[in-house]
């Protein structure tokens, strides 16, 4: 059993089947690639694991628990937490501010400025926040305004925002888009380094192949809204169903 099984998920919007008969089992501890063309149905999939969209059909469980019919703030306290394309992070405050609130939030249940203002310098959330930033190397930049970071130092520290709920499960949908080559670099080491050091599992949807391949422990292709195949990194490389859907050969 995975830590996240996913049966028969089928999700429609008016006339257009998003998703039909999606079947997934994500091994713990393990990353899970979700690659496919545009319009596959992948950031469907991940609205569907998080609470955020409700499937027609099907069942997913984590951990043997259904997340289906939960509200997103429920999903996250059981141990799911995820990754946006754009960094989701309160520009105006600084890199630590960003990250107690959301040790806060995990623990409030919501994202409230003003509620976490009155609890900002709770000595357990400071200890907590401090040691996340030192697991990501952000330390140095606490006191930094996040708004005037790079990209890169953005994604980093929305991941300490994450990582400060300790997640069992990480879900990422194309964490390294419009990043410049050394951040996807910097962001694929930080991600390996998580994965290994924190032993949290991830589904991690890419564009990328240089991502997915150098991270990815499976992969599952997806294309117009069901999977297609699932296999390593390197069967999935020479598949011909895959090179035909995906890479457009
Ligand atoms: P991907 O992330 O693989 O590019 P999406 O999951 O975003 O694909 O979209 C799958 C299909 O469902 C697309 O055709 C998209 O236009 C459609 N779609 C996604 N969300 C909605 C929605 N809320 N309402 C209607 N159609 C949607
Ligand atoms: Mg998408």
């Amino acid at each position: 059993m995975g830590i996240l099984e996913v049966k028969g998920v089928g999700k429609r919007f008016g006339g257009l089947q998003a998703l039909s008969d999606v079947n997934l089992s994500v091994a713990e501890h393990s990353v899970h690639a979700i690659i496919g063309p545009n319009g596959a149905g992948k950031s469907t999939l991940l609205n569907v694991f998080v609470g955020k969209l409700i499937p027609d059909t099907g069942s997913v469980m984590f951990n043997g628990q259904s997340v289906l019919g939960r509200k997103p703030h429920e999903i996250n306290q059981m141990g799911i937490s995820r990754v946006f394309q754009t960094p989701e992070i309160f520009g105006d405050l600084t890199v630590m501010e960003n990250v107690m609130i959301s040790c806060f939030a995990k623990r409030d249940g919501a994202f409230r400025l003003h509620a976490f203002r009155t609890v900002a310098h709770e000595a357990d959330i400071v200890e907590h926040a401090e040691q996340v930033l030192e697991d990501v190397n952000m330390l140095d930049k606490r006191n930094m305004h996040a708004a005037s970071m790079s990209r890169g130092d953005k994604r980093r520290l929305e991941m300490a925002m994450c990582l400060s709920q300790d997640p069992q499960l990480l879900l990422l949908d194309e964490p390294t888009a419009g990043m410049a080559r050394a951040d996807t670099n910097n962001t694929i080491a930080l991600l390996k380094e998580i994965n290994q050091k924190r032993d949290i599992t991830m589904v991690i949807i890419e564009h990328d192949m240089h991502v997915v391949f150098s991270l990815a422990d499976r992969i599952t292709v997806l294309a117009q809204g069901t999977p297609l195949v699932e296999d390593t990194p390197e069967r999935i490389k020479g598949h011909p169903k895959v090179k035909e859907a995906y890479l457009g050969e």
